[in-house]
């Protein structure tokens, strides 16, 4: 019964010329996840309105759920959309509406017009009062209330009229692409995907980067931080994936340095790299999915030591969060499942039996000289061979 949909976003925070950029940024991230559906989509911005308009029959649910993990919109409103026949032909149908969708109504409700066709024969207050009556007269069992009903019918009047009842919630947050870029470090795990997603909720377009140590890590760890990628993609719009060769840096880290401060170092050189490709490519800051206290390298201490090397801001959503509510987002999400595949990743190959957990800066970059023989060269070498892939 639904041709169109009507796209509510946030508007408070959008002012002049930002209104712009949000909405054209929202159209094209729209356009964008309607891609891989079935259907002819036209999307319009319109006096501070954005239609979904489908030229083709259409799935629904679909086409909803699409539209669900598009950052920025707030509501998703299935539309009817009906010729301007007279106000007559407007209340038969508006009354058929709420039949064929509700049933036999006995709800509480209020009629909410918006008149944005001036020449319209009737204001907005007369098409709430008489509509509401044509509607108390055909179902008895509904009641006006204008403070708090159950079901709002709304009526917006412009050279078609359109009709809504239901507002399907959109995922909030901001397009993508109206915050700058950022570089994710992405692994196999179950947070760094989260993070990501979290990021990408605030309008920041993601590009990701991968370390890899092959043979130590196999094709199937690689094919799985590929997948996590494209499953965040689903939501922030295509990301580039830098995969980087890591295993020669790593088994010099490991020929070189005293082993229990081995992933405070690896860390340290993935950070340094990260921020090497995002500065080549546009990324203003560097996005992982540490959190504190996780692990041995996620301390305080750990994470200051690992922040040491970068100079770009480093976001780390996850900071605070607890396992569990990380695992309820990347479920949410539909990461954890693809999370939870058992390859290993590079940094647990090399991983000491008792690394240290609260590493002193001084021994780290004593431990650091050790490597000053190759080190440049091979991280130089590493992101020049990084491979490139691009993901949804
Ligand atoms: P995740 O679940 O994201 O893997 P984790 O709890 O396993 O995180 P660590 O392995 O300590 O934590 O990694 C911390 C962060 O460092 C990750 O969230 C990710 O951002 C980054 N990271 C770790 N390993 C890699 C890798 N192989 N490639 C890219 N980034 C990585
Ligand atoms: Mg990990």
């Amino acid at each position: 019964m639904f041709q169109a949909f009507l796209i509510k976003y946030g508007e408070i925070a959008i002012k002049g010329k930002n209104r712009y950029l949000f909405e054209d940024a929202l159209v094209a991230q729209i356009r964008h996840a309607l891609k891989g559906v079935e259907g002819s989509f036209q999307v319009t911005k319109e006096q501070g309105r954005i239609y979904v308009e489908s030229l083709e029959p259409f799935d629904y649910e679909e086409t909803a759920e699409a539209l669900q993990r598009v950052f920025g919109i707030v509501g998703i409103c299935p539309v009817v959309i009906l010729e301007d026949q007279g106000f007559e032909r407007l209340a038969e149908e508006t009354v058929s509406y709420i039949a064929k969708r509700y049933g036999d109504c006995a709800k509480t409700f209020k009629v909410q017009a918006r008149r944005a066709r001036k020449t319209y024969p009737k204001e907005s207050m007369e098409i709430n009062a008489e509509l509401g009556g044509k509607i108390l007269e055909r179902f008895p069992g509904m009641k006006v209330d204008v403070h708090h009903p159950e079901l709002t019918i709304y009526i917006e009047i412009r050279e078609r009229i359109y009709l809504y009842s239901d507002v399907i919630p959109g995922p909030g947050g901001m397009p993508v692409g109206t915050n700058g870029k950022s570089m994710l470090l992405l692994s196999g795990g179950i947070d760094s995907p989260v993070a990501g997603y979290m990021v990408a909720k605030r309008g920041v377009k993601i590009d990701a980067v991968y370390f890899h140590a092959p043979p130590y890590t196999s094709d199937r760890a690689r094919q799985k931080v590929v997948d996590l990628a494209a499953k965040v993609a689903r939501y922030a719009g295509p990301i580039y994936l830098y995969v980087v060769n890591f295993t020669d840096i790593q088994l010099y880290i490991y020929e070189k340095c005293p082993h229990d401060e081995l992933t405070i170092i690896m860390r340290r050189y993935m950070m340094r790299i990260a921020e090497e490709i995002g500065r080549k490519t546009g990324s203003l800051g560097l996005i992982t999915g540490e959190s504190i206290g996780q692990v041995a390298s996620q301390t305080v201490q750990s994470l200051a030591a690992t922040n040491e090397v970068c100079t770009m801001p480093v976001f780390r959503p996850l900071i605070a969060f607890d396992k569990e509510d990380i695992v309820t987002l990347s479920k949410k999400i539909d990461t954890y499942e693809t999370s939870i595949q058992p390859f290993e990743d590079c940094c647990t190959i090399f991983v000491a039996k008792h690394p240290v957990t609260k590493p002193n800066l001084n021994v780290i970059r004593r431990s650091e000289k050790n490597l000053e023989e190759k080190i440049d060269a091979m991280v130089a070498e590493a992101i020049e061979t990084a491979e490139l892939v691009v993901v949804g």
